[in-house]
């Protein structure tokens, strides 16, 4: 089975390059052209701008455009990434009604373009404590319409502060509250941080198993594979070039070839620093990858 590895790609109409090869669109159509020219076969997009409350705006023509050349060019599913500001663990009410909102728009979005999944994080419970952001987040989940051939995936989180997801207790704990039949995206930067050890093939294998006891790898959909600039359990969300963080080349290519990993798809949010970008990252995980 050909590997599913691809980035976090643009959306922007702007020309993927001056290659006369790249069509000039002016619309999404061009995530797969630049999921291409980096080597991915898969991906995430974010659909608006994920810094600001925004709404989704893509014509049918472009969607149905993405559609096609995705089949067409692409092996593995899209994921749509949620915006920053959506929390839904808050206890806030306007801050819940605008992740409520936001959410119900990427979900819409992903219907439109036959992308299968909306990735977000749980976010703070800001004072409401485990327990009641866990139910904040599960009544909000349970409030949404998702549509047919879309699911919610709760992305892992570094813990920082009152965010939860980065125990997978709290990843158990959402599946086992909400009635919507969810799945759990890993990012390998955040649950390093989070406290969960991936350096080495017999961590990877530990925390894997770990995974499986205390939520269940039938809910793992998809992997964010990112490298690491700060080690286990400190917390701090800043990802790495493959290979160069504290996850290292042990523990990437423990995790890429894993028998219970190797099979999803894989989405980068590498840096591009030092002069490497995603088409380097992509390539490297190719390297670690035994066929
Ligand atoms: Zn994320
Ligand atoms: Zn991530």
């Amino acid at each position: 089975m050909t590997m599913k590895v691809g980035a976090h790609v643009s959306i922007s109409g702007s020309r993927v390059s001056s290659d006369d090869e790249t069509p000039p669109y002016d619309d999404i159509r061009n995530a797969v052209h630049r999921q291409r020219a980096f080597g991915g076969n898969c991906g995430q997009i974010f659909t608006t701008s994920p810094q600001v409350w925004a709404q989704p705006e893509i014509s049918d023509e472009a969607a149905e455009g993405f559609q096609d050349e995705t089949e067409e060019q692409l092996e593995g599913p899209w994921v749509i990434h949620s915006a920053y500001l959506v929390n839904l663990c808050t206890p806030k009410d306007d801050l819940r009604r605008k992740s409520k909102e936001s959410m119900q728009a990427e979900l819409d979005a992903a219907a439109q373009l036959g992308i299968p999944y909306v990735n977000v994080h749980l976010g703070a419970h800001t004072g409401a404590g485990v327990e009641g952001g866990l139910d904040n987040a599960a009544s909000l989940i349970d409030e949404l319409e998702v549509p047919e051939d879309v699911q919610i995936l709760i992305e892992s989180d570094a813990g920082s502060g009152t965010k939860l997801g980065g125990e997978f207790e709290h990843l158990a704990g959402i599946i086992d509250r909400t009635e919507t039949d969810i799945g759990i995206c890993i990012d390998t930067a955040h649950t390093l941080v989070a406290g969960n050890d991936l350096t080495t093939p017999e961590a990877v294998d530990e925390t894997v198993q770990r995974f499986d006891d205390e939520v269940g790898l039938e809910y793992l959909e998809y992997i964010h594979l990112n490298d690491s600039k700060h080690d286990v359990g400190t917390h701090k969300d800043e990802h790495a070039h493959i290979g160069e963080g504290y996850i290292g080349e042990d523990g990437m290519k423990a995790i890429v070839n894993h028998p219970d990993l190797r099979d999803l798809p894989f989405a980068l949010e590498t840096p591009t620093e030092d002069g490497r970008g995603f088409e380097w990252n992509i390539q490297k995980v190719k390297e670690l990858r035994e066929e």
